[in-house]
């Protein structure tokens, strides 16, 4: 069995690109500074705040996800500023630590890997810290395949007075997520993840409020100066050369995404989400997430008893060229990860299933026959 245009790709990112994507890209340049590139970024951005279920605005950077991060960081805070940072895992982590490093005052909300920061417990760490100048979220944890109750969290930090600054780089595009009604002023994606394309570009999406903080921010900054951003593009352009190519995927993957509906992709994540957690209970093995909080776009498990997480991985790709994950981390070997976000359907999902099945089977066959000789 093969699976064709790159659905044998099951981590986490890079996803596997839709095929009017790879389309897209085989594209001449065109001057960035002129009337195509204007069309282009003004119908890309609007499609953008569309998805991000926004009115004020979204931007695009050459990038990543961890760019982001220090984007946020330098454009809505200063040196010193208190902040509270969710940790319930490695990427949680790495955005609490870069805000050590930017010289922020951070007190983390920690929770044990596998579980969800809960809105009580976050309450409760707000206000025992006083203000806070913002709060950093990861929306869906993509190292224990957790999704924190983002609404919740974000309310809880607006009462507070805090802005909120939200990882969303694996849940953009998969998951519910609402910009304007849930009140995030900073949310950053990747376009690896749910957004289908290849690896390189930053999306953030930037509310109004947090537009203000920029004018106030003590940080020196100048590619991510999300100022000279706006003025840009709303003269039609970017204050540097784009990533063209880039552009024309994510371009061509909102296309996709808003003709499928954004309401519908979400369900089709849900159903997927769903769809993967069964089979892998329905083979024995150990979902790591809570399943309260259990992710739609990334699923974590424990491989079978007695057997790596780089076995399994292995034991997989020798059965069926599908790629599946191991953890990050300090669960880097007890923890295998599954991808199902952006162009993705039952069939890869189901050949993945399949494959792990027979990998398990595979791991155990030689333990039971040394058993069976033991006994
Ligand atoms: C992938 C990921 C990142 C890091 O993104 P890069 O594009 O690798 O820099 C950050 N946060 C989350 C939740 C992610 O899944």
């Amino acid at each position: 069995m093969t699976l064709d245009n790159g659905r044998w790709l099951r981590i986490p990112g890079p996803t596997p690109l839709h095929p009017r994507v790879v389309a897209a890209m085989q594209r001449e340049m065109i001057p960035h500074r002129g009337p195509a590139m204007r069309d282009l970024l003004g119908r890309m951005l609007a499609k953008a705040r569309q998805v991000h279920r926004t009115d004020d605005h979204v931007f695009v950077w050459p990038g990543t996800g961890s760019a982001g991060w220090e984007a946020a960081i330098v454009n809505l805070l200063s040196p010193g500023d208190r902040v509270v940072a969710t940790v319930c895992g490695d990427f949680g982590e790495r955005f609490a630590s870069l805000g050590e490093r930017f010289g922020l005052s951070v007190t983390r909300v920690t929770v044990p890997w596998g579980q969800a920061v809960t809105p009580e417990f976050f309450a409760a760490t707000l206000g025992s810290v006083g203000a806070v100048k913002a709060v950093f979220i990861t929306h869906n944890e993509t190292s224990t395949g957790v999704t924190n109750p983002l609404p919740e969290l974000a309310r809880i930090a607006r009462d507070a007075g805090g802005m909120v600054i939200v990882d969303a780089v694996s849940s953009a595009a998969g998951l519910p997520l609402e910009m304007d009604v849930w009140g995030l002023d900073w949310v950053i994606s990747g376009s690896q993840k749910a957004w289908m394309c290849p690896p390189g570009l930053m999306i953030a999406g930037v509310s109004a409020r947090a537009m203000d903080a920029a004018a106030e921010s003590g940080y020196p900054r100048f590619f991510w100066d999300v100022r000279s951003m706006l003025k840009s593009t709303a003269a039609g352009s970017t204050p540097s050369t784009p990533p063209l190519s880039l552009l024309y995927a994510f371009d061509a993957a909102l296309d996709v995404i808003l003709e499928e509906g954004v309401e519908q992709v979400w369900q089709r994540h849900a159903t997927l989400g769903e769809r993967v957690r069964e089979g892998i209970a329905a083979l024995g093995l150990a979902l790591f997430a809570d399943s309260r909080f259990a992710s739609d776009t990334v699923t974590a498990f424990q491989p079978a008893l007695g057997m790596s997480a780089a076995e399994l991985r292995e034991l997989v790709r020798a059965d069926s060229g599908i790629e599946i994950a191991v953890g990050q981390g300090e669960f880097a070997d007890r923890v295998n990860r599954i991808g199902h976000m952006g162009w993705t359907d039952t069939p890869e999902l189901d050949a993945t299933l399949a494959s792990l099945a027979r990998g398990v089977d595979a791991s155990l066959t030689p333990k039971l026959e040394s058993a069976r000789l033991r006994a």
